[in-house]
């Protein structure tokens, strides 16, 4: 099989972290460790607020000043209000951008005219086709390039058609980690017939989502026939870094093998795969990905020279951990500025006339988001506390039983939440020729004896309903394992 040969001539080789150091002494991993343990927390806080950034672009952001969407550029005009506008006091709307307005007309005839997503993508991609929206987040889409989820959400944008509408989507499960961003009934969407000017005619729209919907149904059929359930015990896990931001890898069954694909060149066209220097489909083995795990346990969590690992990264840890978290703390106590003054822009709002109901949804989300950016803060304190509190780690990780037998018997179903609760990641990337396991370990596992008590840590997903992962957000770093990239 094409793809078992491709691995070995790769020589995929499985190290437990990457950055400086030579990963055959000692210190060169110990070193290695460290900069991933450092690099993980960097992450998990910038994921946070890439995560609110994404929501903010989502809802009426702009509305306040905020970013536009692709198609228009925003507009200061004066206050209508004409003692506030000789104060100089300004309101934003949206105003078409010439160019950018062609492209999204382009994008809905096309769609209309039968194209799909994939082959839209790859005629805006083409070279000399019109340059992709700005990311909301500058570590995403580094490559500059269409994606297939722009053009969807574009499709589905009715803003397109001059109506400004919010409160669309739901982030409940996104944001627990259990699920992806979902729409919500459209009875709770808020629509405002905000005076902007359209960029399609509203019943070009109105068949755009009549398409979507029956383009969405034919697929879910045929994808129901063909494929019947079944666990990827790596499903979430299992990250493509091969010359792009970190991509999950989505499993398949090929034959009697199981793999997980990279969805990149899906996403941004299969010239961007080619220049981020991999194959059109990027596989690996899931028993590949099974051994690396195995052996991560078997020496970082399990074995006997555990302890000592982690001492030896003590010391490095102290030195780094300071200054990393002394900027994340920075940026959220800006965050937090920044919404607090937002909440208090909307009560100028109300003062100028805007609907009241809109007003009070507005300030009862960014008193949510103020929640959470205190939390998050009050997150920060604990962790740093935790990371440099050595004897308590010890402890926790010299607690963890040997599971490696129950393990490598564990049925998929099982390994599957054993690998939630441990937030295990593994990261391959074809490039370099590295594979990087990484794990947190949380205070929680401490208490557990056998490994359905670890199972049970995982986050739920029982009948679908989201649960408050029982597991702490704190970690201990340099517990003798790496950290875990969360994404989108
Ligand atoms: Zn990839």
């Amino acid at each position: 099989m094409a793809a078992e040969r491709e691995l070995t001539r790769l020589g995929i080789q499985v190290v437990y972290a990457v950055d400086t150091g030579d990963p055959a002494t000692p210190e060169g991993l110990m070193t290695r460790r460290i900069f991933q343990a450092l690099d993980q927390y960097e992450a998990e806080k910038i994921g946070r607020e890439t995560q609110r950034g994404l929501r903010e672009n989502a809802r009426q952001g702009y509305l306040n000043g905020g970013r536009p969407p692709y198609g228009y550029d925003l507009c200061r005009v004066r206050h209508p209000d004409p003692a506030r506008g000789a104060l100089g006091h300004t309101k934003s709307t949206l105003v078409p951008n010439a160019d950018q307005a062609d492209v999204v007309r382009e994008i809905f005839s096309l769609y209309l005219a039968g194209r799909g997503l994939g082959e839209i993508n790859e005629h805006l991609n083409r070279s000399g086709g019109p340059p992709p929206p700005s990311p909301g987040a500058p570590m995403r889409n580094s490559r500059r390039r269409w994606a297939r989820t722009t053009i969807w959400y574009i499709l589905r944008n009715p803003v397109y058609c001059g109506l400004l509408v919010w409160n669309v989507r739901d982030y409940s499960e996104f944001r627990l980690g259990l699920g992806s961003i979902k729409r919500k009934p459209k009875s709770e969407w808020i629509t405002a017939q905000q005076a902007h000017q359209p960029v399609v005619p509203i019943d070009q729209f109105e068949r755009v989502q009549v398409e979507i919907n029956s383009r969405r149904r034919r697929e879910g059929s045929s994808r129901r026939r063909s494929k019947q359930k079944r666990t990827y015990a790596y499903r979430g896990h299992v990250k493509c870094a091969t010359g792009h931001n970190p991509l999950l890898m989505a499993g398949k069954t090929v034959k009697d093998h199981t793999y997980y694909a990279c969805t990149y060149a899906r996403q941004y066209g299969a010239e961007a795969a080619k220049e981020a220097g991999h194959f059109k489909t990027e596989l690996i083995r899931e028993d590949v990905l099974h051994d690396a795990t195995l052996r991560f346990f078997a020496h970082e969590i399990f074995g006997g020279g555990r302890l000592q690992i982690l001492r030896e990264q003590q010391e490095a840890l102290r030195r780094e951990v300071n200054p990393q978290a002394g900027k994340a703390r920075k940026r959220l106590q800006t965050s937090i500025a920044e919404t607090e003054r937002r909440i208090r822009a909307q009560v100028i709002a109300i003062e100028d006339g805007l609907e009241l109901r809109l007003a009070q949804n507005r300030i009862a989300e960014l008193e949510q988001e103020l929640l959470e950016l205190n939390g998050a803060l009050a997150d920060i304190e604990t962790e740093r506390k935790e990371i440099l509190d050595i004897d308590s780690a010890c402890t926790v990780l010299d607690s963890i039983p040997d599971l490696l037998g129950a393990l490598r018997d564990a049925p998929p179903e099982l390994l599957s939440q054993v690998f939630d609760a441990f937030r295990l990641t593994l990261e391959v990337n074809r490039v370099t020729e590295e594979l990087t396991v990484r794990v947190f370990i949380s205070s929680a596992l401490g208490g557990a004896k056998t490994i359905e008590d670890v199972a049970r840590l995982a986050p739920g997903k029982t009948d679908g309903r989201p649960m408050r992962p029982p597991v702490s957000d704190s970690f201990i770093a340099g517990a003798g394992f790496e950290p875990a990239t969360s994404g989108l």
